[in-house]
C-alpha cells in the first residue's frame, strides 16, 4: 500500500523546526515536550497513557528528554517488535551569520536565501521548488516527522500490525549520546516484559556522494569512528640553539602528514570504502611567547572503520607514528649536516631516537616502575579532574590525564603516546548471515522495490551509513576484547567517559537507515528534498514495518 503522507509530514516538519532544539540548550527539551503534546493528543495514546513516555536523560549535565511510543498491533499476539528511531537537537546556528533569526523558518528563510550570491546548485535547487530549508530540516526533523506520522497512521491501524512498534525520539545526538543511552535502559526494561526487537530503522540523513549523483541511498549497517590522539613530547631548545631540541611541532606536523587525507588509511569492508582520516586538531602547550621552543604538543585524527577493530586502528597509528619519528630524525641530520656545512663546523650525528608508545604500554611501563602508587595516583586525578570541572571537553580531559602520567616518566627523551580521546562510535556490519538480518534485508529490497515505482530516482542499497549516528548503540561487531582494548588505551574511560558494553550487548538488533534526502547538512543552506523526504521515505518504512511485522 501506498501512503499520501506529504502534506501531514512536512507540515509536522515545518512545526519542528520552528522549535529551535539546538544541542545542550534548552530547546531540546522543549521539542520533546511539544513531540510529547502531539502523541498525547492522539485517541490511542489517550486510551493508552502508558504507551507514551517522556523520560529525563540520565547522568547529564542538562535537563533534556527523550520520547518514546509503544504502539501494540491487533493483527495477531507475536512478540516481536520493531523499533522506529530519530534525534530531535540540530547543531547551532552560527554558520547562518546575520540571517540567523531565519534559520527556523523554512518561507522567511527562503526569501533571503533567494537574495545572497549562492553557488549555482543551490540557486537551482531553490528555484526548482522542491526543497524546504532550515536548520534541522535535513537532520534530521523531517525524518523525525516520518515515524511521528506512522507512529500516528499505526495508532490508529494496529490491525495491520502482529507485534510491536516503538518509537523513539532522543535528544543530544550531535554531541554525547545521553537520548540514546537514556533509551537503552527503557528498551531493556521491554526485553524484560517480553519483547523481542527484530529490527531498528533509522531517519537520519542521507545526501549526495559527488555533484551530480542522482542515487537515494538506504543503508544497512553503520561507519564507526575513532579519534586517535597524539601526545608528543620534544625537547625544549633556545632559537639561538636549534639544534640542540626537538621541536616537537614538527613531529605533530610530520604526523599530520603521513595521516590526514591518506587513503592508504582508509578501511575497505564489503566492496565500501571509508573516506581517509583528517586532522581536527594540531597545536602545542605553550601558553604565551617566549624565545624557547615548545616542549610538547598534541594532535588528533578523526579515523572512520568498516571492519578494522580499535587495535588494528592503534597499530597502523603506532606504524605512522614511527614514520614520523623516522622522517623527523633524518630530516634534522639532514639539515644539521647542511648547516654545518655552510657555517663549517664539525658535523656529529644527531643522536635522537624514536619512542612511540601505545597509551596501554606507556601506563604500564609506569605502573612497573613505581608500582600501584602511579596508578592509585593517576584514578584519583582523573575522577578529582572530573569532579572540579564536569563541563571540560572529553579531549582536553584526556590530554590532561596524559601529561600528567608524562610527570612520573623517567626518561624524559621524546616520545609519542597514542590514546582514544572521543565517545565510541561501533561500526556495525551487517552480513544477512543471520536470520534477522537476512529478513531485515529482504523485507527493506521488496519495500524499494515497491515504492520505487512511485521515485522518479533510483533507490540504491548500501552496507553502511557513513555519517555516524545512534544507530551505533544498536548493536556491535566489535567483540568484548575489542571493547578491553578500546578501555585501556582510552585515558577517560571509567572516570568521565562510560560505555556499557553489556546495554549495547543487549540490543544486538539489526539495522538500517531509511532517512531524509538533501543537501549541505549543518551549513547554512541545509535543506532536504520534499518529495523524497516526505512521500518516498515513509512508505518505504511503512512497507518494510509491514512486512516485519506481518
Ligand atoms: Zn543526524
Amino acid at each position: 500500500m501506498y501512503l499520501n503522507c506529504f502534506d501531514e509530514i512536512k507540515h509536522i516538519t515545518k512545526e519542528l523546526v520552528k522549535i529551535p532544539s539546538i544541542v545542550k540548550t534548552s530547546g531540546e527539551a522543549d521539542c520533546a515536550k511539544w513531540i510529547y503534546e502531539y502523541y498525547k493528543k492522539l485517541t490511542y495514546f489517550k486510551e493508552n497513557p502508558s504507551q507514551l513516555k517522556i523520560i529525563q536523560t540520565i547522568d547529564d549535565e542538562i535537563e533534556r528528554y527523550i520520547v518514546v511510543t509503544h504502539v501494540k498491533g491487533t493483527k495477531g499476539n507475536s512478540n516481536k517488535a520493531v523499533i522506529l528511531m530519530g534525534h530531535l537537537d540540530t547543531v547551532g546556528v552560527e554558520d547562518f551569520g546575520s540571517i540567523k533569526e531565519y534559520a527556523f523558518n523554512p518561507e522567511r528563510l527562503l526569501e533571503h536565501l533567494k537574495e545572497m550570491n549562492l553557488e549555482e546548485e543551490v540557486m537551482e535547487d531553490i528555484n526548482s521548488g522542491e526543497y524546504m530549508f532550515g536548520r534541522g530540516v535535513l537532520d534530521m526533523k523531517s525524518g523525525l516527522a516520518g515515524h511521528m506520522y506512522l507512529t500516528k497512521y499505526f495508532s490508529e491501524h494496529p490491525e495491520e500490525l502482529n507485534g510491536h512498534l516503538i518509537t523513539l525520539a532522543a535528544c543530544d545526538e550531535e554531541d554525547n549520546s545521553h537520548g540514546i543511552l537514556t533509551a537503552l535502559k527503557v528498551f531493556k526494561e521491554m526485553q524484560e516484559e517480553g519483547l523481542e526487537f527484530i529490527a531498528c530503522i533509522n531517519a537520519d540523513y542521507s545526501t549526495p556522494y559527488y555533484k551530480g549523483d542522482e542515487n537515494r541511498y538506504v543503508y544497512f549497517g553503520t561507519v564507526g569512528k575513532l579519534l586517535p590522539s597524539f601526545y608528543v613530547v620534544g625537547e625544549e631548545a633556545h632559537v639561538g640553539q636549534v639544534f640542540s631540541g626537538l621541536d616537537p611541532n614538527l613531529l605533530v606536523a610530520e604526523l599530520t602528514r603521513l595521516m590526514s587525507y591518506n587513503p592508504e588509511l582508509c578501511d575497505i569492508s564489503q566492496g565500501e570504502v571509508t573516506v581517509p582520516p583528517v586532522s581536527l586538531k594540531q597545536s602545542d602547550f605553550k601558553e604565551k611567547y617566549t624565545v624557547q621552543t615548545a616542549l610538547t604538543a598534541n594532535s588528533y585524527y578523526n579515523f572512520f572503520t568498516y571492519s578494522m577493530t580499535p587495535k588494528d586502528v592503534m597499530n597502523k597509528m603506532k606504524q605512522k607514528g614511527e614514520e614520523a619519528f623516522d622522517n623527523v630524525i633524518e630530516y634534522l641530520n639532514n639539515s644539521y649536516r647542511k648547516f654545518c656545512e655552510k657555517a663549517d663546523y664539525p658535523y656529529r650525528d644527531l643522536s635522537w631516537e624514536k619512542r612511540v608508545y601505545a597509551w596501554d604500554e606507556f601506563y604500564n611501563e609506569l605502573h612497573t616502575i613505581h608500582g600501584d602508587r602511579f596508578k592509585l595516583y593517576i584514578d584519583s586525578f582523573a575522577k578529582e579532574l572530573n569532579r572540579e570541572n564536569p563541563e571540560l571537553d572529553l579531549r582536553e580531559f584526556s590530554v590532561k590525564i596524559v601529561e600528567e602520567a608524562w610527570k612520573w616518566s623517567v626518561d624524559k627523551s621524546p616520545a609519542i603516546i597514542i590514546y582514544f580521546s572521543s565517545t565510541y562510535s561501533a561500526r556495525i556490519e551487517i552480513t544477512g548471515e543471520t536470520k534477522l538480518e537476512r529478513n531485515l534485508i529482504d523485507s527493506v529490497n521488496n519495500s524499494i522495490e515497491f515504492v520505487g515505482k512511485y521515485s522518479d530516482k533510483p533507490i540504491v542499497t548500501k552496507m553502511f551509513y557513513p555519517y555516524i549516528s545512534d544507530l551505533s548503540f544498536m548493536s556491535l561487531s566489535d567483540t568484548p576484547e575489542d571493547i578491553l582494548y578500546l578501555e585501556k588505551n582510552m585515558p577517560a574511560w571509567g572516570s568521565k567517559y562510560f560505555y556499557n558494553v553489556e546495554d549495547v550487548m543487549a540490543m544486538n538488533v539489526p539495522i538500517v537507515n531509511i532517512g531524509s534526502y538533501g543537501k549541505d547538512g549543518h551549513k547554512m543552506t541545509e535543506r532536504v528534498h520534499m518529495k523524497h523526504t516526505f512521500e518516498i521515505v515513509p512508505n518505504i518504512t511503512y512497507n518494510t514495518v509491514k512486512t516485519l511485522l506481518s
